[in-house]
């Protein structure tokens, strides 16, 4: 059975003394409820990874970081690679969020590169895709989405994607307070499952957890989570608000 992940992305948010409240507060919560075959994992700013880390021990919390540089290492002035997050006790890297994409200029061949450098430390990534709202109206959201899997992931072999975790976030929908409606994301995650099973194989495709980011939110949460092939969130946000992201944890 496919894991559903709750993730929740900090950006740069969360000084050292609010990384610490908040991972408090979201152990505390999480520890009340039964999670199943739910993972619960925050995504702080680079400086306060080891901090986070820390914390969490012995707790069913997880740490991400929200990027990663492809090099082993080497003159990259304020970057970070896959072994020093690994050197703190990160497991997870979130890659191609659209926001990198967007400010820092990151392509989808840029993106392979840093998928593989992530694989080869055996990082797990949560790979970030989705398309602009002028490829919505236009309907092209499906041929966008394909492209950026076909240039980013579908050079890698099927066994790897037991180390990636989907999440398709639509441009429009992020940090807008709009959301795609529960159908849209149910059509898009069954395209993007269609897509794997057709380059892959079925059990690649049916394996893959595949998440949906885009302003949600607890009134909706519930909806989009009901949808069979959306396996949960990346939450920007509404993550930084303990309540809020425990409502959309307990979702499931
Ligand atoms: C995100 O940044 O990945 C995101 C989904 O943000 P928000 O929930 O704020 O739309």
């Amino acid at each position: 059975m496919r894991k559903h992940i709750v993730a929740g992305n900090w950006k740069m948010n969360n000084d050292l003394k609010a990384t610490k409240k908040l991972i408090k507060q979201i152990k505390k919560s999480i520890k009340k409820i039964e999670l199943n075959t739910t993972r619960v994992i925050v995504a702080p700013t680079f400086v306060n990874l080891a901090s986070a880390v820390k914390r969490s021990k012995k707790s069913k919390l997880e740490v991400a970081a929200q990027n990663m540089h492809q090099a082993k290492h080497g003159a990259y002035t304020g970057e970070v690679s896959a072994e020093m997050l690994k050197s703190v006790g990160v497991k997870t890297v979130i890659l191609g969020h659209s926001e990198r994409r967007a400010y820092f200029g990151e392509t989808d061949e840029l993106l392979a590169e840093k998928v593989n450098a992530a694989l080869a430390n055996k990082l797990e990534v949560i790979f970030c895709f989705g398309e602009e709202l002028e490829d919505r109206k236009a309907g092209n959201q499906e041929a966008v989405v394909e492209s950026q899997l076909n240039k980013a992931l579908f050079h890698l072999d099927a066994e790897a994607f037991r180390h990636i975790v989907l999440a398709y976030e639509p441009v429009w929908a992020i940090g807008t307070g709009e959301t795609a409606t529960p159908d849209q994301a149910q059509d898009m995650h069954a395209f993007i499952r269609k897509t794997l099973a057709n380059k892959y194989d079925a059990d690649t495709a049916d394996g893959v957890t595949i998440l949906y980011g885009g302003s949600v939110k607890p009134n909706n949460a519930k909806e989009i989570f009901g949808k069979p092939d959306v396996d949960g969130g990346l939450i920007g946000g509404a993550s930084l608000n303990p309540e809020d992201f425990f409502a959309i944890v307990n979702a499931f």
